[in-house]
């Protein structure tokens, strides 16, 4: 995957949209970046990822999703903004508190970047809906605060056959792992019982952190490459500021992804 000489680009351009002078301006700090270039770019632009809850990384991942040029991105979330979010959820400023967080999000992504198409969808994920949500995106990031939301976003992941982008935080804390459905480890493999559910204390700045390594390796995989934090638990902990990678392995036995 080093197909980034002008030659590559134009073959590219020939059966996708093509970048406008302006997005040419405004994305030629990373379209320099080797792995990119304007082929890379226009990757970028036809990509189409749903980002599944608005919180604290929800904030870092749509943020960074929006700045780095995905030509669509689904904001899924049903809560309203809350006094006591604005210390991690970045996409909100106190004039939002009372109004939904998913047209808030919206609303703050278009300022952000004009170019791209976001939609906003105020709606609460469920076993019902989770397919007809996500079938018409390349991609999901899981920016949930439980496992059983969690659960429903894989298995529809799986049954669609798109990569899912797990992150949690807790704490000065979190993890970071991505699934390619029936090729690598799923959330289901990893963690087959969820952990209790329960508001936990999360410092914004690692909401953050952890939301940034999502959004970079959405990114990643839309650009192409190739290493990914797949068939791998990161684990980052900031009162060390230690980062571990855990090597996973598939569960064939898996009641979301396994053969039987
Ligand atoms: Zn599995």
């Amino acid at each position: 995957m080093h197909g980034n000489s002008p030659t590559d680009s134009d073959s590219m351009a020939s059966d996708s949209i093509t970048l406008t002078e302006e997005e040419m301006a405004r994305y030629s700090r990373q379209i320099s970046i080797p792995e990119f270039g304007k082929a890379g770019q226009e990757k970028l632009k036809n990509a189409r990822a749903a980002v599944a809850g608005a919180g604290g990384l929800g904030s870092a991942v749509a943020i960074y999703l929006a700045a780095a040029g995905i030509g669509y991105i689904k904001i899924i979330d049903d809560d309203v903004v809350e006094l006591s979010n604005l210390n991690r959820q970045i996409l909100y400023s106190e004039s939002d508190i009372g109004r939904d967080k998913a047209h808030s999000a919206e609303k703050k992504l278009r300022a952000i970047n004009p170019n791209i198409e976001i939609a906003g969808i105020n709606k609460r994920i469920t076993e019902k809906n989770a397919v007809g949500l996500l079938k018409d995106v390349d991609a999901v990031v899981d920016c949930l605060d439980n496992f059983e939301t969690r659960y429903v976003i894989n298995d529809a992941a799986i049954e669609i056959g798109i990569p899912l982008f797990h992150g949690a935080c807790m704490e000065m804390g979190g993890q970071v792992m991505t699934v390619m459905p029936k090729r690598t480890a799923c959330l289901k493999c990893i963690f087959p019982n969820p952990p209790p559910h329960k508001k936990t204390p999360i410092l914004g700045a690692v909401a953050g952190t952890i939301g940034t390594i999502q959004a970079t390796e959405v990114i990643k995989f839309f650009v192409g490459m190739e290493s990914l934090l797949t068939n791998k638990l990161l684990i980052y902990d900031s009162r060390f500021f230690s980062y571990d990678i855990i090597e996973l392995e598939r569960n064939e036995k898996c009641p979301s992804c396994g053969v039987i």
